[in-house]
């Protein structure tokens, strides 16, 4: 039996491609002599990598990066697996093999990640260096080591703990990534991601890693101005009612109506990414009027008041989602607020 297409979704997700590519190129520029990797990990931070690899790569972009072996199969539908590294690295056998059969990219964060590549075979890889993050990626005391040594290092990196601050770190991991860089022959180097492209051409080296950035992001007031935002979100009404002093909102009625309101109920919940905290100031628009979230977030919907806006069983609501402000507001980070987006948006780009 084939089913009919589903009827329209009630949430949506808007990904402006335009935007995308304009922010890769502007992160470009601002790399200077760099060239502009991209960050496509989780799904394209939420957004969905069918959306924003076309886009990137119509720009210009050819090096991609994800964390997990299981999005690798994702990016090989728009690119060759040399364009895609993978930044957890080689865990075992499998992950080498696979790595080997896809022509995919693994980056070496420890010399038991270095041994296990090189028992796979060898072959192009990339290294990190823990430059003091202290996350992935081997001591710089290590850089000599043979099985190091023996590796085919396409591009040497490391990764910045702070860029989005002010941070004395910045620049001590700078020296520290530097010290490093005469131990290991590389094809190219890399330190910056999105806000590390902001601290200057001392960062940038020969490619830049921005995530956050492509998709809106401003982590630093340096790429506010350069930035545009990606995404929009928009969810429909499913009733409107009419309460009454005394009546009370949703889960545990934490919201009672002081006067006769009417109140909207939206396709809009927790499990969309919109989190309870959203509750606390949290407003959609409709016509150009604020509907502030009233009561607690639900899995599926969030209520709000309606004030004077005619808002009616069908219309849809914009959900503001600037992630500076929206992170501002919720307390989220900006990286958060996209990669939590769930997945019954209809993702539009
Ligand atoms: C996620 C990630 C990036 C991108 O960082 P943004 O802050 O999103 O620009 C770059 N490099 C590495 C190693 C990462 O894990």
């Amino acid at each position: 039996m084939t089913l009919p297409e589903p009827p329209p979704a009630s949430l949506r997700l808007g990904i402006d491609k335009a935007a995308l590519a304009d922010n890769w190129r502007a992160l470009g520029r601002l790399s200077g002599a760099a060239e502009a990797g991209a960050a496509v990990k989780a799904d394209g931070y939420g957004l969905g990598v069918d959306h924003v690899l076309p886009a990137l790569l119509e720009a210009g972009a050819r090096q991609f990066f994800v964390a997990h072996w299981s999005e690798v199969v994702d990016l090989l539908k728009h690119v060759p697996g040399k364009q895609v590294s993978v930044l957890h690295g080689i865990r075992n056998a499998d992950e080498a093999a696979y790595a080997k059969a896809t022509g995919t990219v693994p980056v070496i964060n420890s010399l038991a990640q270095a041994h296990r590549w090189n028992e796979a075979g060898g072959g192009t890889c990339h290294l990190m260096i823990d430059s003091g993050i202290n996350r992935l990626g081997i001591a710089p005391d290590e850089a000599g080591d043979p099985a190091i040594q023996a590796l085919r290092v396409d591009t040497l990196m490391s990764h910045l703990a702070s860029a989005d601050e002010d941070s004395p770190l910045n620049e001590r991991q700078l020296a520290t990534f530097r010290d490093v860089v005469p131990w290991v022959q590389a094809r190219q180097l890399s330190l910056a991601n999105s806000a590390g492209i902001a601290l200057g051409a001392d960062y940038h080296f020969d490619l830049t890693r921005p995530g956050l950035s492509l998709y809106g992001g401003v982590p630093r007031p340096e790429l506010a101005e350069a930035i545009r935002p990606v995404v929009t979100v928009e969810a429909a009404v499913l009733q409107v009612r009419n309460l009454q002093p005394g009546d009370v909102v949703g889960y545990n009625a934490v919201w009672r109506a002081q006067k006769p309101t009417r109140a909207a109920t939206i396709s809009l919940g927790y499990a969309d990414g919109i989190l309870r905290c959203w509750a606390q100031g949290g407003a959609l628009q409709h016509g150009g009027d604020q509907l502030p979230i009233i009561g607690r977030v639900s899995m599926d919907m969030v209520v709000v008041d309606c004030g004077e806006n005619d808002l009616k069983e069908g219309d849809f609501c914009n959900f503001p989602y600037g992630l500076p402000q929206a992170a501002e507001l919720s307390g989220l980070s900006q990286y958060e607020l996209l990669t939590l987006l769930g997945k019954r948006f209809l993702r539009q780009s």
